[in-house]
């Protein structure tokens, strides 16, 4: 584990907000734990003491080689209204159709197809997953380069429009991948930055703590972005703060941002005032509900009685380590994704729904936006009568 200086203003010193823990699958664990603190000096908010920035290479490569080779394209309802909000948002700033347009971390091009769908001509996907990359390829005719932020194999000054959605959040040497992005732009090119707004966590609507998950370790709030942004020589078009249905019940606070290419950095940082202290109150938000949550747990499993946990989410994870579920006898997980189905957790086996016909033990539905639908799962699709606990 590492200890971070701020990756915005390099400042040593900072306040812990919040020490998040989770349990880990065998084999892609990438962290146990990490703190949330605030930088004293510019109030940017990010996870310190993580691994160092190999192991999140060797994470994020593995994941992609346990997806099958035909990654299947799907156009989700709340992904296609997050993206229209996004292509709404964008449009004012590419006035000529045959500007060049770079997703990285494209997935398997929703996004882009919408671009394409509205007359651009010149879209490129990055990402590294060769499964998306041949998706995007079949599946909407878009050209995808299998490639990471560092090694993206397009000529400098080819780019007028760069989009990083759900991008900054997960990288640990930002000034590093701006740095290549800035060289990639033409001179007048600009930035289109998605990421969770860490300054209204508090807004949103989602399990407990889940807005510090495995995979995001930088927070950003508007000011904080700022900073970074004019630190690594782009100035501000646009922020936008917007609320993003995730799904049927979760909201996650978001900023959409537009930044032109500089020449010269700007170090002359804005203290983030607001996102230290939203942070703070998103926390002690989430340790109330976290707290009606270990109430209904701590009622579960007498002295030899096991349960089943469906939901191998963040939710799960957590409660593993942070909850009286720890000390509870689990017989199985299930999961309905079959990318975890034959994993283990804490040596138990994750299995799929129709595994359970045999199986007699009660059984706790441990994820918020799908309890209900799990249940009428239980019920009516696989006609189980064992007994259900809900969080919610
Ligand atoms: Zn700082």
């Amino acid at each position: 584990m590492e200890k971070r200086n701020c990756p915005i203003c390099d400042g040593k010193k900072n306040q812990k907000l919040f020490h998040q823990s989770f349990s880990g699958f065998s084999d892609t664990n990438l962290l146990d734990s990490y703190d949330v603190v605030a930088c004293n000096n510019c109030g940017f908010c990010y996870a310190d003491n993580i691994p160092d920035q190999k192991k999140f290479d060797v994470y994020y490569r593995e994941l992609s080689k346990y997806e099958s080779n035909t990654v299947e394209v799907k156009e989700g309802y709340y992904d296609r209204l997050r993206f229209e909000a996004m292509v709404k948002y964008l449009k004012p700033f590419l006035p000529d159709t045959h500007m060049h347009i770079v997703e990285v971390g494209c997935a398997t091009g929703f996004l882009l197809s919408m671009f394409k769908k509205e007359g651009y001509l010149n879209l490129t996907g990055i990402d590294p997953s060769p499964g998306c990359t041949s998706a995007a390829k079949r599946h909407y005719g878009i050209n995808v380069l299998t490639n990471t932020i560092s090694n993206i194999e397009l000529p400098n000054g080819s780019i007028d429009m760069l989009i990083l959605v759900g991008v900054l959040e997960h990288i640990k040497d930002l000034d590093e991948s701006l740095e290549k992005l800035w060289k990639l732009l033409t001179p007048d090119g600009h930035i289109f930055i998605g990421v969770p707004d860490g300054s209204q966590y508090f807004n949103g609507q989602d399990a407990p703590f889940q807005e510090f998950s495995v995979e995001h370790i930088n927070f950003f709030g508007p000011g904080s972005l700022d900073n970074l942004m004019k630190k690594n020589k782009f100035s501000k078009v646009d922020i936008s703060q917007v609320p993003l249905n995730v799904n049927h019940n979760t909201v996650t606070p978001a900023i959409l941002s537009v930044f032109r290419k500089e020449l010269a950095a700007d170090t002359n940082f804005v203290m983030d005032k607001e996102s230290p202290k939203n942070i703070a109150a998103y926390v002690e938000m989430c340790h109330a509900k976290e707290k009606e949550i270990n109430a209904i747990i701590e009622k579960i499993g007498g002295e030899n009685e096991s349960i089943i946990v469906w939901g191998t989410g963040a939710q799960t994870l957590r409660l593993l380590v942070n909850s009286k579920l720890r000390d509870v006898k689990i017989s199985a997980f299930v999961d309905s994704n079959p990318k975890y189905q034959g994993k283990s957790l804490n040596g138990v086996n994750v299995i799929s729904p129709e595994s359970l016909k045999s199986k007699t033990d009660t059984i706790l539905i441990s994820t918020r936006p799908y309890q209900n639908e799990i249940e009428s799962q239980i019920r009516n699709t696989l006609g189980l009568t064992n007994k259900v606990i809900k969080l919610y």
